[in-house]
């Protein structure tokens, strides 16, 4: 979900300026859950957020419902910070919940915008949460507001709870799904009734829903890793365009849309999930190994050494060192007591936090020919340092590889890329980018070998398997909200900026 409507420092300045009245913008990534029927629904929902932390690290939220009551928690900060104690979890009765972690990467975060959202409704409450980015959600919100709507948040996810209330249909599920006919973009959204646990996933499938089960009891989490936390079994993967109902009834499948093929992001498995996730049937582990050996064979250089920029970039620089046969060691080590980079919002604080979290293993690095690995480049903040940190601790040979292609595009769906006059690659060459970065050499992985490493012979560019909007500037779906013009157009005029 995004924060649309209050500051907005973020996507493309050009369309944004000639099109967008509102100057400023958050945009998130943020991890989603919700089980029903289970006694210990609360607290293995706050498992499951645990587990899926690293989509947002800003703010948790559980809303509960009881049979007779709904019931809110919603904390800035960590899951573990607030939803280990046992006291909070008691506040949270029932047999069905729902939660969200929320990423928010500039500007602050209130409570008031941490989800899950609540409605109270003709119909009975509602409450939804939601991972991904309405690109339609300003345009809505302000037709709702001309109605009459009061807005209580800056979300773009109320937008989805003021459509349901304004549609005529009786039933609850009948009105969610008239709401979803009218937002645009990227969604995987939990929402819970007094009856029913609902699930849904956009029609291209942008971001991940999955389906698992424990002790007879469905569950719908963005990743899989979070139904490991709970020893629970993975059924499938939600498809895109999917309505997903469950109650004492079990689970009932709608699919309200013309069908599509299916477009999930690609930033999935080049960053976000976890590694230990199994996304699109897929390891996520051994998809970053693939691109890290699709990488060795587009570009190995001379050297002593394969070192990862840890976390993120340690299963490609294994796949690098398997298939280069260079030996890979551990000559950064981070320390695991700060968060992710992008957390703190300036610039300035952000090159501190890189510092805070990497230092050189000298011993692993001094008097060779290193080559670093990391999953992706984005400002060139870490790549900077790092390359720097390893000159200062006596590497002969500094080489940079990044298991993705350059980020040229920003992004609409609810993946944190800054503005794109701050995306490195859009603005540098190849060889700006290694001068910048103080690299001997530097090279991406190519779109195609990004396709191989997920088991495909190439980009299908005539029906792109994935959403890969951030390396090719294909844009999936309208992006009403940032110019009323085609993806097609709003790129050329990215690429004109
Ligand atoms: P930068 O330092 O700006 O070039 O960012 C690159 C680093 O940020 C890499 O180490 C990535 O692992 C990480 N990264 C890439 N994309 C994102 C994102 N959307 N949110 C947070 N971190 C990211």
């Amino acid at each position: 979900m995004t924060d649309g409507f209050s500051a907005r420092p973020g996507a493309l300045d050009v369309v944004e300026d000639i099109f967008d009245p509102y100057a400023d913008r958050l945009r998130e990534e943020c991890g989603v859950f919700g089980v029903f029927g289970h006694p210990e629904a609360a607290a293995l929902t706050a498992l499951g957020l645990h587990a899926l932390q690293h989509r947002g690290q800003e703010a948790a939220g559980i809303v509960s419902y009881d049979g007779d009551r709904f019931h809110a928690e919603k904390r800035l900060g960590l899951v573990g910070d607030h939803f280990s104690d046992g006291k909070i979890i008691a506040r949270l009765p029932g047999r069905s919940a729902i939660g969200h972690n929320r990423y928010s990467t500039t500007g602050e975060t209130i409570l008031r915008n941490v989800q899950p959202l609540f409605a109270e409704l003709d119909a009975g409450g509602l409450a939804v949460a939601h991972n991904g980015n309405l690109t339609n959600a300003m345009t809505l919100r302000r037709e709702l507001i001309r109605a009459g709507a009061i807005c209580q948040s800056t979300s773009d996810t109320e937008v989805i709870l003021h459509l349901v209330a304004h549609s005529r249909r009786p039933r609850i599920i009948d009105r969610f799904v008239n709401a979803l006919r009218e937002i645009e973009g990227a969604y995987a959204l939990v929402a819970l009734s007094t009856k029913k646990l609902v699930g849904a996933r956009d029609p291209l499938g942008i971001r991940p829903l999955i389906l698992g089960e424990l002790d007879g009891c469905h569950i719908l989490t963005s990743e899989t890793c979070a139904l490991d936390i709970i020893g629970a079994k993975y059924v499938r993967d939600i498809e895109n365009g999917e309505v997903v109902i469950i109650s004492e009834d079990g689970v009932q499948s709608l699919r309200p849309f013309p069908p599509q093929p299916m477009r999930p992001c690609v930033f999935e498995f080049v960053y976000f999930a976890r590694p230990d996730s199994v996304v699109q049937g897929q390891s996520v582990y051994e998809v970053r190994k693939r691109m890290g050996m699709e990488l060795a064979r587009e570009s190995c250089p001379d050297a002593d050494v394969i070192v990862p920029i840890p976390d993120s970039g340690v299963p490609a620089a294994i796949g690098f060192s398997r298939e280069s046969g260079i030996p890979f060691e551990l000559g950064i080590i981070r320390n695991h007591y700060v968060g992710r980079t992008f957390i703190q919002p300036t610039q300035g604080v952000r090159e501190l936090g890189v510092r805070m979290k990497h230092s050189a293993n000298r011993s692993q690095v001094e008097g060779k020919r290193v080559v670093l690995v990391d999953d992706s480049l984005v400002r060139g903040t870490t790549s900077l340092k790092i390359v720097k940190m390893m000159r200062d601790a006596g590497a002969k040979e500094v080489h940079f590889r990044l298991a993705c292609p350059p980020i040229m595009h920003s992004d609409f769906y609810g993946i944190d890329t800054p503005e794109r006059n701050k995306l490195l690659a859009a603005t540098h060459t190849l060889e700006q980018m290694r001068e910048f970065i103080g690299a001997d050499s530097l090279a991406f992985l190519s779109v195609d070998g990004l396709y191989r490493a997920m088991g495909y012979e190439a980009r299908d560019a005539a029906h792109p398997q994935f959403s890969d909007h951030c390396f090719t500037g294909d844009y999936p779906t309208a992006l009403t909200d940032y110019s009323g013009e085609t993806p097609r157009q709003l790129s050329l005029i990215a690429e004109a900026s």
